[in-house]
């Protein structure tokens, strides 16, 4: 597929295609999904709708639902986090029964999922959609009370608020870190849209600073469009440092406030450290997690390769090359929901395409985008030979405006079939 190809039209049809030809079934299954995020949100809603009579139940510990997509404006102060944070009521009034509480153990053999309450939930079917979690002192000298110093803000709330209050009572003339970490992690291209906006805020209103980005890979996603954007607007406030041009972070030291790398120590008045990641706990309680710290699953009905009846979607499971994105988890939701309700009417789930897209801001008025196409064909994932692209380069600036138009259209329709 070409980047011509009308986008809107793609995304309007991928988000109809998992339902095609699926009547409502009839059956009074208990399905419970523990995480409330894109992937676990998506997933109870479809379900309720294609098994209206089903017990669809919703664990998780928040009233509130605080998105990631997009927060990288908030770190720089170009939206309200309020506008990340969304209510489950519309779920509630669908009939989805909401859980306020954390799950804590699985019983695979008794179908159960304990919570942190102590009450026992039984299941016919699990879906776990928990997210990463940070892999605390797999990165020397950075465990959680470190990112309480130096901030991931790489799950939303809190963290992007500290790492936005710390930008902000940053000196003019000091110098801001960001780390990233070697694949794979939660959205490829998040850091370098982050690092791109953050140095529109410096360039802006701390114009003597500058970001240093120490990488631990030599490539990124949408690098060419990053790389092009940043010679065109950052030339004096981003300098990018790949692993093998010694940007791979050895240690970090939150009370000197340095970052160490083979050949150096680095002091900074801000460090944004993005730390090795892997599927939420829960997915290691459940046994669904394997020793890459991720999720194995069969790529037609997102079931565990290691437990029967408990599935596992979003950023938590093993799909590459689909990437860790709202955008995958809202449609693996979908396709999860789908072939749940086939297996509970002893049908078998086909293969079909996956898409994903992914969009970054370069500046708060300007994005690129990626599309990829993606089979679950022949028991694993993999690219559709020929479909996707980038934006183009060199593109006029009204090419980029249109893109974060677009951009936004898509955050508010993925959302919507969350959360609203
Ligand atoms: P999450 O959305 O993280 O949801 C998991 C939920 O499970 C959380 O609410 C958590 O509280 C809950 N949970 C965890 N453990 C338990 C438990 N034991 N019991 C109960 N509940 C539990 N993606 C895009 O597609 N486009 C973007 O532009 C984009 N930008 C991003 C920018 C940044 C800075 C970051 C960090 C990420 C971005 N992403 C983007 C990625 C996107 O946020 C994730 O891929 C997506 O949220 C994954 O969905 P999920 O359902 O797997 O996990």
């Amino acid at each position: 597929m070409s980047w011509q190809i009308d986008r809107r039209a793609l995304l309007s049809t991928l988000g109809l295609v998992p339902l095609m030809g699926l009547t409502p079934v009839r059956t009074q299954a208990q399905v419970v999904i523990v995480g409330g995020g894109f992937g676990g949100a998506t997933a109870a809603r479809q379900l309720k709708r294609l098994m209206p009579e089903a017990e669809i139940i919703l664990v998780k510990p928040n009233r509130t639902y605080t998105a990631c997509p997009f927060s990288n404006l908030v770190v720089t102060g170009s939206r309200d986090i309020t506008a990340q944070t969304f209510s489950y009521d519309a779920l509630d009034k669908e009939g989805i029964m909401l859980v306020h509480e954390r799950a804590v153990d699985v019983n695979p053999n008794a179908q159960t999922v304990m919570l942190s309450d102590g009450v026992a939930i039984p299941y016919d079917r699990l879906i776990l959609s928990p997210g990463v979690d940070m892999r605390w002192g797999a990165l020397e000298g950075y465990d959680q009370a470190a990112a309480e110093r130096l901030p991931h803000a790489w799950k939303a709330g809190s963290q992007t608020a500290l790492l936005r209050d710390q930008l902000s009572a940053l000196e003019d003339g000091e110098l801001v870190v960001m780390t990233v970490p070697p694949p794979p992690y939660r959205c490829p291209p998040g850091p370098y849209e982050r690092a791109s906006l953050i140095a529109h805020y410096l360039k802006t209103q701390k114009p003597r600073s500058k970001l240093l980005i120490l990488d631990g890979k030599d490539s990124f996603s949408k690098m060419p469009l990053f790389q092009e954007a940043w010679a065109e607007h950052y030339p004096d406030h981003l300098e990018w440092r790949s692993a093998s041009n010694d940007g791979r972070v050895s240690r970090v030291d939150a009370p000197a406030m340095t970052v160490s790398t083979d050949f150096e120590s680095i002091q900074a008045a801000v460090i944004n450290v993005i730390p090795p990641q892997k599927a939420g706990a829960i997915a290691d309680a459940a046994g669904v997690s394997d020793a890459t710290g991720w999720c194995p699953i069969d790529p037609l009905t997102f079931e565990s390769r290691l437990q029967p009846n408990i599935h596992v979607i979003g950023d938590a499971t093993i799909a590459a090359p689909m990437p860790k994105s709202a955008f995958s988890a809202n449609l693996q939701g979908k396709l999860c929901a789908m072939a749940i309700v086939q297996m509970l009417a002893d049908q078998k789930p086909e293969p079909t395409v996956l898409a994903n897209t992914c969009y970054s801001y370069t500046t708060p008025e300007e994005a690129v985008s990626i599309v990829g196409m993606y089979s679950n064909r022949d028991d694993q994932f993999s690219n559709v030979e020929g479909a996707g692209g980038l934006s183009p380069l060199a593109a006029p600036v009204s090419v980029r405006h249109a893109e974060a138009q677009q951009a936004e259209s898509w955050f508010k329709a993925i959302t919507a079939e969350a959360f609203g």
